[in-house]
């Protein structure tokens, strides 16, 4: 864990009132669109990669990649599965953590709300306050398509969505991805989690860097030290 020596205009230290976390390789290791493509895993990697380091906009990939999948509710379920499975250690302790200090937690992620907001749930977050791009299956359980109007399916979308959510308090926002770094101009503190994916532009954009390995590790840069010390020993 270390913090970044420049100053970015309108960051803060905290506390914050609300803390918003990314999903994919930062509350769970997967990315859940390479766990949907099995059989197209390669290039759906390669393109994910290509939009999280910033070298094409996340819409150009977007849909793109859900085209060649096409999941089926049970595969869309089953990444809601892998998610939980593969969640990094600490995560619902965490959560557990800043509710219980009254920060109100939410999740934004630019994958598929059918698959993210279960797995959140599991974690203790509100289903409410999930954001994520929505997707429709037929009766039959075959894939429809995404939600086309989602600004979470673009570039700059949670800086958007961030920014529409009015006066809520100072938030933290948590996550890997250039994506999440877009984001932070509406943010108190954007921190960098670098313990599955350590992405160097995202890095020095950030606020603060957490390493992890879990993401308790995160607590120290998310609260004051008086909060932390109304916390029981680990
Ligand atoms: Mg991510």
């Amino acid at each position: 864990m270390e913090r970044n020596g420049s100053e970015r205009p309108g960051s803060a230290a905290p506390p914050y009132d609300v803390v918003v976390f990314d999903c994919d390789s930062t509350l769970s290791r997967i990315e859940g669109i390479e766990d949907l493509a099995r059989e197209q895993a390669e290039e759906i990697r390669a393109l994910t990669d290509r939009a999280m380091l910033g070298e094409v906009p996340l819409e150009e990939v977007y849909g793109r990649r859900l085209e060649l999948i096409r999941p089926s509710r049970a595969a869309l379920a089953r990444v809601a599965n892998r998610y939980e499975e593969e969640a990094l250690p600490g995560a619902a302790h965490t959560v557990a953590t800043l509710r219980e200090l009254g920060k109100e937690v939410r999740v934004v992620s630019g994958g598929l709300l059918p698959c993210v907001r279960p797995f959140a749930a599991r974690l203790g977050i509100d289903p409410e306050l999930v954001f994520a791009v929505d997707a429709a299956t037929a009766e039959d359980g075959s894939w429809q398509d995404f939600d086309r109007a989602s600004p979470l399916a673009r570039a700059g979308g949670k800086l958007d969505l961030l920014r529409s959510w009015g006066d809520l308090g100072s938030i933290a926002l948590v996550g890997d991805g250039a994506t999440d770094l877009e984001a932070a101009p509406a943010c108190a503190r954007f921190i960098a989690f670098t313990a599955v994916a350590a992405r160097p532009a995202v890095v020095a954009g950030a606020d603060a860097v957490c390493t992890g390995p879990g993401l308790d590790a995160l607590l120290p840069l998310l609260l004051t030290p008086e909060e932390l010390a109304t916390l029981e020993p680990a």
